[in-house]
């Protein structure tokens, strides 16, 4: 076996991260870790330090580690048939299974599923197809789409336009020019502390419908939205948010895209968000709780509505000029079956609710009244704890100060991985479904341990 110093000068001297300092990282200046193995909630790296994932990973390893069931499958699966295509009509036993157990589970105006490897090429198939139906329809001019700041929808050309966070546009010349921003429904963070959360939704909605008379509805294609707003802070929408919005989108006949990457399969307790606040939606993207991540695998479901307008597509133009190699990838459709089979079978999605509102409640008794903590707040299997450095006037900290990525490193060093979200000194767990009360408790206990450490 290779040694662990080994190894950290490999991935320091070879290794271009996701997501990181990369300068840092490759003078050695931030912490590596190098993973070894997991089970259930914990995972643990080289070194033998034991961390309980309160994140799930990237909030997607919704099933927990280990899953002999899942793990299995992919094997068989790898065996009998490792690799087919889905071009011009073809299919496995498994990918056609997973479209049916999917649809299934989809709200019932929901029609077809494409499938892609992760969340952003998943949008960027979705913005392809609204594009593509507008054509269809005669409309060349209605193709722009709404998104929201602090909404995170990938971080491709166009998904990272969609997405509203900074660091995402920031030097890369995002977003681009057909995607337009709206406000965050952040009650918390909102401008005026006065408001109360319906004037808030209704500031909200104003400035949607200000934005659509200034460029024009025949020009907006469609709007793109997390249930729970996820990256940007794991933030829950206000009451009646939804249905606001949607009654707008309805009346300038603009499609709407439900962000599902996080909240699909029953992250918030239901089995879809969609489901879980009433949103109609016209296409749902799909990736993360699909496998739990035992393999990459998304995917885009479309409605009766939107897939009558591409069939007509194709009787006019041709089949559909849209696919990747890896479409429905046999091994990663075997994960996808033999996890939301799991998933029924061990009654997840019920544990998610019961301890994920354990955990909200406790997080609540623990640090509700610390002076630096702001607001707590979450849905389902979700919760976030926010820091301000005065919270009768809430003052942010100075981002520059790290406060959450302290918060987040003090935890880790107490055995705990909570994620210290990108914009904000926000502090977010996502744990996997099976989470126990016993580990909640630890969760908690742990965070409020690590609050401690930094902030007094
Ligand atoms: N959409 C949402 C809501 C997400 O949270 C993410 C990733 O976190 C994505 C899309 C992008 O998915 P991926 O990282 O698989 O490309």
């Amino acid at each position: 076996m290779l040694r662990n110093d080994q190894l950290d000068q490999w991935d320091r001297d070879n290794f271009f991260h996701p997501s990181t300092h990369l300068a840092q990282h490759a003078r050695g200046e931030s912490p590596s870790r190098i993973i070894q193995t997991a089970s259930g909630c914990h995972i643990e790296d080289r070194d033998g330090n034991r961390l309980l994932d309160g994140f799930a990973g990237l909030y997607c390893v919704n099933a927990g580690y280990g899953r002999r069931e899942i793990t299995d499958a992919i094997a068989q699966q790898a065996g009998e048939l490792a690799y087919y295509h889905s071009y011009v009509g073809h299919g496995t036993e498994a990918s056609i299974t997973l479209s049916k157990m999917i649809l299934d589970r989809a709200p019932s105006n929901m029609s077809k599923v494409y499938f892609g490897l992760g969340g952003s090429d998943a949008n960027e198939t979705n913005v392809k197809l609204v594009w593509y139906y507008n054509n269809i329809l005669g409309r060349p001019e209605k193709k722009k789409i709404i998104s929201r700041w602090r909404g995170y929808h990938g971080s491709g050309l166009v998904t990272g336009s969609l997405t509203g966070l900074e660091l995402f546009h920031k030097k890369f010349d995002l977003p681009l020019a057909q995607v337009l921003h709206t406000d965050a429904p952040y009650y918390y963070r909102r401008t005026d502390a006065d408001q109360n959360e319906a004037q808030f939704v209704a500031q909200c909605v104003q400035s949607l419908e200000d934005l659509i008379a200034r460029e024009g509805a025949d020009t907006i294609a469609a709007f793109i939205g997390e249930p729970v707003l996820g990256t940007g802070g794991i933030v829950p929408p206000p009451e009646g948010y939804w249905d606001a919005i949607q009654a707008v989108l309805k009346k300038h006949d603009i499609l709407m895209i439900a962000d599902e990457v996080v909240t699909g399969f029953g992250r918030l307790g239901s089995m879809f968000g969609s489901d879980h606040y009433g949103i109609e939606a016209d296409i749902i993207t799909i990736a993360k709780g699909l496998t739990s991540a035992y393999a990459p695998l998304s995917g885009s479901i479309v409605s009766d509505k939107v897939w009558a307008v591409l069939e007509q597509g194709t009787d006019e133009n041709g089949p559909i000029g849209h696919g990747w190699t890896y479409s429905a990838h046999p091994i990663c459709a075997a994960a996808g079956v033999a996890n939301l089979k799991l998933i029924d079978d061990l009654n997840l999605i019920a544990n998610a609710t019961d301890v994920g509102a354990y955990l909200n409640q406790s997080m609540h008794a623990a640090l509700g009244d610390h002076p630096h903590v702001g607001d707590i707040r979450g849905e389902g299997m979700l919760c976030a704890v926010e820091f301000v450095k005065n919270k009768d006037d809430r003052v942010f900290f100075d981002a520059a100060d790290k406060t959450g990525p302290q918060i987040a490193g003090a935890l880790a060093a107490r055995g705990v991985i909570g994620r210290a979200m990108p914009q904000g000194d926000i502090l977010g767990f996502a744990p996997p479904f099976c989470l126990t009360k016993p580990e909640a408790d630890q969760l908690v206990a742990q965070t409020k341990a690590a609050v401690a450490d930094v902030l007094g």
